[in-house]
């Protein structure tokens, strides 16, 4: 297969995808979608193996996702049970009693280019006493259960934010089939039992199935979660361990009742720290769910199932189900002609919903780096080069929760109070302590905001501003700063509740039959 990159090379024509959960359906759908038709997808997938079952918040990025397949949000929302998601409200990470929220809004306006923190900076070390989330509607609408349906518009204060979803991810991947399927992809059920790799140069030849079936194909998708078949068990590749940074290992998972038809829905997922990790509450339209993440090093599964079952609200609809994982990446997420996608690539932990969304950027990461038949170093290397940047990304951003806390109250937070962490991100809190900026690329997955939210969020104020809010004098930034905050009130009087929202957009039919 490996060919001279510059010769004119045979088209892939056949893909192969093991698994289906979220992501061999999310990459099934995509692939039919946007890939030339003369390409056959093929998904195999196993009803004697149990998909991993929960995953149930997104982030924005998945409205992307979700449009480039044509789908009707509305449709959508209603056969997923989703709700709209503006924000994750985070509890006892900075300090116990603490209580803020990572909306998916803008602080503010900039002005003159400048970020608005810099003012708002400059502003509280002359006196200001309003918090930062004051100019943030987002972050307000989440206080009072409240949500519109806007398209972000970044000029306009009552739109500077995106949304996002909590769906059942069970029901997703089935919607996702539907259209799949629509969209001329075959499915297969059967358990794969063996890999066949060519001699010559150890690409994967072809799938066999127990009914004695097999499946050749000139892409393999390892879509088969934690169990990486193809990636790890057929390919040897190794997996980079990140506990010693996201030391959880070990989660319960259940859902809950609501109390009543009429009980007020958040737009939010609730990330509430416990002693040895957290626990989560993700709204859907008609249950929640629910789970605990832990780390077994400081606390016992048991001891953990009974602190769950303690903390959890409402009445309990399943027993609660253990599930393990160690947090960390494939080394390489494409290798040969097998590209892993989802659990099987890696997994870093629930707390910032990114799961789904690495999903959603290594299929599309895949597309537009899709390969002929040489498979060439090129493609492989540049989606490699792409994911691995996600991934440390979304890491980073997930051990800055754990490691900016003042928490000492158990051995678990000692230990990421005073943990080492990546050079990267020391670099990028310390620029922020100095001086209030916000550094790293800008990506589809966390913006300036979701930093500063965390930063904020969990007590960490900068020394200094950037020095250019010295152009504009601290009159006009006084009456600059009460106008965003009253437009943010203004807007938030307007808006309705959540409830109503999605009563009107998709809960109508649901909320009739309850
Ligand atoms: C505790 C926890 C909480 C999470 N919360 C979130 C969240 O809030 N937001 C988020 O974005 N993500 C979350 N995730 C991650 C999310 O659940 C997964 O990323 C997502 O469900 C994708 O899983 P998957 O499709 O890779 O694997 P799975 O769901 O495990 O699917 C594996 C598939 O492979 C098939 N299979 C396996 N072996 C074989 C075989 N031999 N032959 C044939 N088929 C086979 C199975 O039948 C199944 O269909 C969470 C994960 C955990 C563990």
């Amino acid at each position: 297969m490996n060919q001279q990159a510059n010769q004119p090379s045979e088209q892939v024509k056949k893909i192969v995808i093991v698994g289906g959960g979220s992501s061999g359906w999310m990459a099934a759908a995509a692939m039919s979608r946007h890939l030339p038709s003369s390409v056959s997808v093929t998904l195999v997938e196993s009803d004697q193996i149990a998909t991993v079952g929960v995953g149930e918040a997104t982030i924005p990025a998945i409205r992307t996702f979700n449009a480039g397949l044509g789908i009707d949000e509305a449709e959508f929302m209603r056969e997923t049970n989703a709700t709209f998601k503006l924000a994750i409200r985070f509890e006892n990470w900075g300090n116990i009693g603490d209580a803020y929220n990572h909306a998916f809004g803008f602080y503010g306006f900039p002005i003159n280019d400048v970020s608005f923190q810099n003012y708002w900076l400059k502003m509280k070390q002359s006196g200001l006493d309003f918090p930062i989330h004051d100019y943030n509607l987002a972050y307000a609408a989440c206080d009072q259960d409240k949500f519109a349906r806007k398209q972000f518009d970044p000029n306009s204060a009552d739109s500077r934010y995106f949304y996002a979803f909590q769906f059942d991810a069970g029901l997703y991947a089935q919607y996702l089939r539907k259209f799949s399927e629509k969209n001329g992809v075959t499915r297969i059920e059967g358990k794969v039992e063996q890999v066949t790799l060519n001699e010559h140069d150890g690409f994967i030849k072809s799938i066999s199935l127990e009914s004695g079936q097999t499946i050749d194909g000139d892409l393999f998708i390892d879509c088969t979660g934690f169990r990486a078949l193809l990636i790890s068990e057929a390919l040897n590749v190794k997996y980079k361990d990140w506990s010693h940074w996201l030391p959880v290992n070990r989660a319960w998972a259940a859902s809950t009742k609501y109390p009543s038809k009429d009980s007020s829905i958040p737009p939010y997922t609730r990330a509430r720290a416990l002693t040895a990790g957290w626990q989560w509450r993700i709204p859907l339209q008609n249950r929640t769910g629910d789970g605990n993440v832990f780390c077994n090093q400081y606390i016992s599964e048991d001891e953990a199932r009974s602190q769950f079952i303690d903390n959890v609200e409402g009445d309990l609809l399943n027993e609660p189900r253990l599930i393990k994982f160690t947090t960390g990446k494939r080394e390489k997420i494409w290798h040969k002609n097998c590209v892993a996608i989802g659990l099987s690539s890696g997994f870093l932990e629930p707390l910032e919903s990114t799961s789904i969304y690495l999903i959603q950027a290594s299929v599309l990461q895949l597309i537009r780096n899709f390969p002929n038949m040489n498979f060439s170093d090129t493609s492989r290397n540049e989606f490699n080069h792409q994911m691995n940047y996600r991934y440390e990304e979304a890491r980073n951003f997930l051990i800055l929760h754990y490691h900016a806390t003042e928490r000492e109250d158990t051995k678990f937070w000692k230990y990421c109070k005073n943990m080492s962490i990546p050079d990267e991100l020391a670099h990028r809190m310390k620029l922020f302590k100095e001086r209030g900026f916000v550094a790293g690329q800008k990506l589809d997955l966390f913006s300036e905001h979701s930093w500063l939210a965390v930063y904020f969020g969990q007590g960490i104020v900068p020394a200094g501003y950037d020095p250019r809010t010295d152009n504009v004098n601290n009159e006009q930034i006084k009456s600059f700063l009460e106008r965003m905050r009253t437009d943010v009130q203004l807007a938030l009087k307007q808006m309705p509740s959540h409830n109503k929202t999605l009563e009107s957009f998709c809960r109508g039919e649901l909320i009739s039959k309850l």
